[in-house]
């Protein structure tokens, strides 16, 4: 709708039967934020860019997860941001804690190492259960069952342009199940035996492993290393059903078993993008460059200043990290044979 219009004439989530793209208004999708009680102000502030260039036109609903129960000025603020319904859910332990076959005494003396090293987050346990977590369990839980799409959002992100159309729509008219905006190389140190694990279960599941994929975006040698590519998963918008199909239990499970989310210090984006490159054709991934989007230290913002005056965007141009050295955003383009904007070249390092 045009910016400032009434919501459209939006078709209850419920009437929409899976799979199937209704004609107009919502599709059957939810944000989604993984968030502490402490983190209140800064995810009113996510709240507050994501209703304001967004979703005060679709009412979409908020589901909001949590390792610990939510405080009631944690429900009371976030209801009264949200346009939509919102949801707050509480992790089960077993989703959020040590899985049985792991060594405490090997954790530990990697947390110890990992700490001495400087490595970010090498410390921490929580950091690994919520790397876990949304690897392999925000999907299933209760609240997410109802819903077939999801945009996940963090604390403290920024948006910087209008977004004049549902990103839900767009990826289910294009038969899309995972996207992205920024995408960058990961620390080595922190996932040095994840591509043992993904070839691994390139070997024992080969009937999962997509033909058109995306190998070619993750290694540079045909499959034998991995070149730490990974799309940025603190903004995602993906399909539920596919998180939860066969496929990826089966690759989620592979890895957890090997032990990297505790022995190494496994984040959720590369493993989601692993899955991503192998189990989807090339084709089902977006890449939605009209969503501007801040996380601290990266930018996207779009190279168009067409597109960047139309849709009322407060980025810097200059700030765009699409095709600074350090991004994968350059390779995903030539490996999908996309022309790269005009200009992008003024925008590199
Ligand atoms: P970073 O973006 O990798 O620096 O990690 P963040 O600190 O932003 O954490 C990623 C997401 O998980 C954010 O949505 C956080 O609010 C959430 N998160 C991180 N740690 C915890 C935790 O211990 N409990 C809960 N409930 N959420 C967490
Ligand atoms: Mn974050």
């Amino acid at each position: 709708p045009a910016p400032g219009s009434a919501a459209p004439a939006a078709a209850p989530a419920s009437n929409v039967t899976m799979g199937a793209v209704p004609a107009t208004g919502r599709l059957n999708a939810t944000f989604v934020t993984l968030a502490r009680n402490s983190d209140l102000w800064d995810i009113a502030d996510s709240i507050r860019q994501v209703e304001d260039r967004f979703n005060r036109n679709y009412h979409y609903d908020w589901v909001f997860l949590n390792d610990r129960e939510f405080d009631d000025d944690f429900k009371k603020v976030t209801t009264a941001l949200v346009s939509g319904k919102t949801h707050y859910g509480t992790i089960a332990k077993e989703h959020w804690s040590f899985p049985d076959f792991i060594d405490q005494d090997k954790a530990k003396a990697v947390r110890e190492d990992m700490a001495e090293r400087k490595i970010i987050y090498g410390d921490s346990i929580s950091y690994r259960h919520m790397c876990r977590f949304e690897s392999g369990f925000f999907f299933r839980q209760p609240l997410m069952q109802n819903y077939e799409w999801y945009w996940r959002v963090e604390p403290s992100v920024k948006l910087y342009c209008d977004i004049g159309f549902d990103p839900f729509r767009v990826m289910a008219e294009n038969k899309k199940k995972y996207s992205f905006v920024i995408s960058l190389y990961e620390y080595a140190e922190t996932i040095p035996t994840i591509w043992d694990s993904a070839k691994k279960f390139m070997k024992q599941y080969p009937e999962h492993i997509a033909e058109g994929n995306s190998m070619k975006w993750l290694s540079d040698d045909n499959g034998e290393s991995y070149n730490h590519c990974h799309f940025w998963s603190n903004f995602e918008v993906g399909n539920l059903n596919w998180l939860r199909s066969d496929a990826y239990i089966d690759f989620f499970e592979t890895l957890d078993r090997d032990g990297g989310f505790f022995y190494e210090r496994w984040g959720d984006a590369p493993v989601h993008s692993i899955a991503a490159g192998l189990l989807l054709k090339k084709e089902e991934i977006q890449f939605f460059d009209d969503i501007a989007y801040w996380h601290v230290p990266f930018t996207h913002c779009p190279t168009s200043e067409k597109k960047r005056l139309e849709n009322k965007c407060a980025c810097n141009p200059k700030d765009n990290f699409d095709w600074k050295g350090y991004s994968c955003t350059t390779r995903w383009f030539d490996m999908m044979g996309m022309e790269k904007p005009a200009g992008y070249q003024d925008q590199k390092d």
